[in-house]
């Protein structure tokens, strides 16, 4: 190897050394030649000669082989021709021995082949090695462009596994399927599953497998190139999402086959989608908080983003992408649009951020305030290449602004109001702090006391009433400490030194955490209502001494709430211990109870219709004894429309005892009136039983004729006994009427029609009547309803008010005297009947005392006929009541309730 190498490197020295070699190696020949020829005294010039040409031929190839032969002649001229041995000019340069010649040519011979095939070989040898050493070189390359493609190959394994990118191929004629490594991972199938058509379709998402299958249809038969997204529905249940790009290529066979690459787009796809929800979440966000961002490029002076909400802020179409910068301009307010441009113009120009608010005008005239934030984005060669920003709307935080500032003015107006509403009302107001120590008074506060603003605090404490300042002091620390609301009263000092009574009230105000941090108050003059106090609290106690000497309880009952607040007489007459309220049971447990039921109705009955109380009942007290109560109550309502009675029992036990005794007395006198009256009416009575006597005389008589005749005309006789039977009945009856009004009887009260009684009365009275030249008319109404009363009672009262009415006439001679008897019903349906005359009638001194008992203006009169008459009405719960007449005479009249009437209410 090494003298190959050495060979290699002899060759491939320059040809000047290759020849150096040979003039060298012929040299050497010589000397070896001239050393052996003397040494062996042997002639060795043709072999040296021979091996320096081959060595020649070997070592330099063919040329250097023919020098050395061209040497090797001219060494052996050098040996051969004479003089031997010498480099000196030879003229018989040809002059060689014949013996010469043989040897000369087979050296020339043989050293030119020996040196034609030494070169050959060489040349042989050279170019086996040269071919030797390319073959080297050949395998080299090849293990090196495998070694790149082996690593080519794991870079792309490697970059189809990281870029989810997995490649195939397909022949549409075979049906062969080729997957990358990356392929068969995005298929979820192991390396030795057989990539089908079949495989790949049962793989597709249900709803995406008649895409796939489409697409691989089109493909077969058109061979078409296709780029699609579909989903894969994974073992496991999840879904990816993949892209699918094949070129449509023609094998050397002519057919279709198909290269592409597929691509797992999941994350993409999530990502995409997040993005979207994400720049949807932005959006939103923008849109709620009325804020628009936006880019403009500094160096093409344009907008190269404007978010939607920016649109929208500007009046824009959101879909309308590129819009020109000027009618952006034109949207500012045209007041604002100088100073808005040399915002910006500084901020590019110094390379700052910039903020300012300013108007927008949209199209349809209206103002929207806008508060623009910018930030300059400065490029590597220190240019600004981008404004980045956001408009925010504030509109509404500017209209509020507005509103605030209005608020505050009003606020600040009302404050100045109210200060010289504190300072004018005639209240005194004052504020302390939680300690209690006053820090302001108003105006009215320091004018009353005297006291200057700074004197507050000890001016004023100090401005109580000796008497009071303790008592004031120690309640003011009771309310603070109860921190609600509180007042006292105090008297306070004038700046003049008077002192007058005040109501202090105060009111805590809280902070945020509930803690008072100032006291509130007001102070106002309550002299006058002390003076007022004082002076119903004396009346007061009067009223109570008078109620109590009347014997009259005075009571407040509310019928909503049951409350019913009476007087200490009040109680007292009930015979309770004076508790604040009695309820109504209280009341009524102890009503007589005889007079329990009709009680406890009345009071049904005006709480029903709201009508005013007056009754008399029996009390039963507690230890056996009666007492007789007269109550009264007028029913009102009160400030909530409740009704209320508002009344007074009185005691009327001693009053009513002297009336039992004076209805006693009135009784008899009654009786004697009516015996008295019967006296007077003796004549008129006679002659009413006279008259059916005569009449029974007669008719007996005539009877008796009747009966006397041959033929007793007996119809007739039948008559004249049925006439006497009338007669007699008539004259019984006036008998029984008379016996009965001298009859001093009790009350029978019955049901009655009062015509009836007026028409008995009638009979009695015809004699007085036509005995004093006095006609009677009597107007009655018909179908009156009945009443409940005796029926003597009231004939006594029609026959005295007839009686009086014929005496008030006596005197009258200059027209005829007319007595005028009418009954009737009235509007409340009660029945009514009155007397009326043409006599002297009533003068108005006596009219209100026509009544009274005792009181008469005849010379023989006792004076007890009205008054027993309207005893007697009333006992019938009537009326009796007189007036003068309108022309001349007087008219007596009384109601009485009727009884149907009586029964529904
Ligand atoms: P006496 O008839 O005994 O006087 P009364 O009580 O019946 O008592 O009457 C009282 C008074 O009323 C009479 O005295 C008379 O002055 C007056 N008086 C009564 N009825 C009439 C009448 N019809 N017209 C005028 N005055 C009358």
């Amino acid at each position: 190897m090494t003298r190959l190498g050495l060979t290699v490197r002899l060759s491939t020295s320059s040809t000047i050394s290759r020849y150096a070699i040979v003039v060298l190696t012929v040299a050497v020949a010589i000397i070896a030649a001239e050393l052996i020829t003397r040494l062996l005294s042997a002639e060795a010039i043709a072999s040296s000669m021979l091996c320096a040409v081959i060595f020649a031929a070997w070592v330099g190839g063919l040329g250097p082989g023919l020098l050395a032969v061209t040497l090797a002649l001219l060494a052996f001229h050098y040996y051969l021709v004479p003089p031997n041995g010498s480099f000196t000019w030879k003229h018989g340069l040809f002059a060689v021995g014949i013996s010469e010649i043989p040897r000369l040519i087979l050296f020339s011979i043989t050293s030119l082949v020996v040196a034609f095939l030494i070169s050959a070989q060489r040349k042989a040898t050279e170019e086996l090695r040269r071919s030797a050493n390319d073959l080297q070189v050949a395998m080299g390359d090849q293990k090196r462009t495998e070694a790149a493609l082996l690593q080519s190959e794991m870079y792309l394994t490697e970059a189809q596994r990281l870029s989810g990118t997995g490649s195939f191929g397909w022949s549409v004629a075979s049906g062969d399927i080729f997957w990358s490594k990356q392929t068969f991972r995005i298929f979820g199938c192991d390396r030795t599953t057989k990539p089908t058509l079949e495989l790949i379709v049962q793989r597709t998402h249900p709803e995406d497998r008649a895409a796939m299958q489409n697409t691989i249809n089109r493909a077969t038969r058109e061979g078409r190139e296709f780029d699609d997204e579909y989903r894969l529905l994974m073992p496991d249940g999840t879904v990816k999402h993949v892209h699918v790009l094949a070129r449509a290529v023609r094998n050397a066979q002519g057919g279709i086959e198909f290269v592409g690459a597929v691509t797992d787009v999941t994350v993409a796809k999530e990502t995409e989608r997040k993005l979207r929800r994400s720049e949807a979440y932005l959006a939103e966000a923008q849109r709620l908080s009325h804020t628009g961002s936006w880019a403009w490029d500094a160096r093409q002076r344009e907008f190269v983003f404007r978010s939607p909400e920016t649109h929208r802020m500007l009046g824009l179409d959101p879909s309308e992408d590129a819009v020109p910068q000027q009618p952006l301009w034109d949207r500012v307010h045209r007041e604002d649009r100088d100073r808005v441009i040399e915002m910006v113009r500084q901020a590019l120009r110094e390379k700052t951020d910039f903020e300012g608010d300013y108007r927008i005008v949209l199209p349809d005239g209206a103002t929207r305030y806008v508060h623009s934030v910018g930030h300059t984005v400065v490029g590597h060669d220190g240019e600004v290449t981008e404004l980045i920003g956001t408009h925010i709307d504030v509109t509404e935080q500017h209209l509020a602004k507005e509103a605030l500032q209005k608020a505050f003015d009003e606020i600040k107006r009302s404050e100045d109001r109210l200060r010289l509403v504190i300072d004018t009302i005639p209240t005194l107001v004052w504020r302390a702090g939680p300690d209690g120590v006053p820090d302001f008074l108003n105006q009215p506060a320091l004018d009353y006391t005297g006291l200057s603003p700074d004197q507050a605090e000890i001016g004023w404490p100090r401005a109580f009433h000796p008497d009071d300042k303790k008592g004031m002091l120690v309640k003011w620390s009771a309310i603070r400490a109860s921190g609600m609301p509180g007042e006292l009263e105090a008297r306070l000092r004038r700046f003049d030194g008077e002192y007058r009574w005040f109501l202090f009230r105060g009111v805590p105000l809280r902070d945020d955490h509930g803690n008072i941090v100032k006291w509130y108050g007001s102070s106002t003059d309550i002299e006058d209502r002390k003076r007022a106090e004082e002076k119903l609290r004396r009346s007061e106690a009067k009223l109570i001494e008078a109620q109590r000497v009347s014997q009259t309880g005075s009571f407040v009952w509310n019928l909503f709430t049951g409350e019913r607040v009476g007087s200490k007489e009040f109680f007292r007459i009930l015979g309770y211990d004076e508790p604040r309220s009695v309820t109504f049971e209280m009341v009524l447990d102890r009503a007589h109870p005889e007079d329990r039921a009709r009680v406890e109705k009345a009071i049904e009955r005006a709480a029903r219709n709201g009508e005013d109380l007056d009754y008399e009942h029996r009390l039963l007290m507690p230890d056996g004894s009666v007492k007789y109560v007269h109550v009264v109550a007028h029913s009102v309502r009160d400030q909530a429309d409740q009704l209320e009675f508002i009344g007074a029992v009185v005691d009327v036990t001693a009053t009513k005892q002297a009336e039992d005794k004076l209805h006693k007395a009135q009784v008899q006198l009654a009786h004697v009136m009516r015996v008295t009256t019967l006296g007077e009416l003796t004549a008129s009575i006679a002659h009413e039983v006279n008259q059916p006597l005569a009449a029974i005389i007669t008719n007996a008589e005539a009877c008796l004729r009747w009966l006397d005749r041959e033929t007793p005309d007996l119809p007739a006789a039948r008559r004249s006994v049925e006439w006497v039977v009338n007669a007699g009945n008539r004259a019984s009856e006036v008998i029984r009427r008379v016996r009965s009004l001298a009859k001093k009887s009790e009350i029978e009260k019955v049901s009655l029609d009062l015509n009836d009684v007026v028409k008995e009365v009638i009979v009695l009275v015809q004699r007085e009547l036509s005995s004093h030249l006095v006609s009677l008319r009597a107007e009655l109404a018909p179908a009156l309803p009945t009443i409940l009363g005796d029926r003597v009672q009231l004939q006594q009262v029609i026959i005295n008010l007839v009686m009086n009415g014929i005496e008030a006439m006596l005197p009258i001679t200059d027209r005829p005297r007319e007595l005028v008897i009418r009954s009737g019903r009235d509007e409340a349906h009660r029945v009514f009947l009155s007397v009326t005359d043409c006599g002297v009638g009533i003068s108005a001194e006596n009219a209100n005392r026509l009544f009274d008992a005792f009181f008469t203006t005849k010379s023989s009169g006792m004076g007890m006929g009205l008054s027993i008459c309207r005893s007697i009405v009333e006992a019938h719960e009537g009326r009796l009541s007189a007036s003068p007449n309108e022309g001349r005479g007087a008219t007596f009249q009384f109601v009485l309730p009727s009884q149907p009437q009586k029964e529904a209410s």
